[in-house]
């Protein structure tokens, strides 16, 4: 095998690999059960793990959220 095209096949696996994070990016984000049922009273859940994760800006994963949190526009009136 010459150099080159090892180095093809490196840049192949290297658009491979972040193909996949590019993926895996736009992965579906679940909120919390417990953070969507405080949201929907208009408050932020109290658990420590949430707010946690939050900080972060991600949903609690421990508490079966997945993702980041999605940043909405909030309609305040
Ligand atoms: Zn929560
Ligand atoms: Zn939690």
């Amino acid at each position: 095998m010459t150099k080159s095209s090892k180095s093809i096949i490196a840049l192949i696996a290297l658009s491979l690999a972040s193909a996949g994070f590019v993926f895996a990016a736009a992965a579906e984000s679940k909120i919390a059960g417990c953070c969507a049922k405080a949201a929907a009273d208009g408050k932020k859940c109290a658990h420590e793990c949430c707010v946690a994760a939050a900080k972060e800006g991600n949903n609690c994963t421990k508490c079966k959220g997945a993702g980041k949190i999605e940043k909405k526009a909030e309609a305040k009136k």
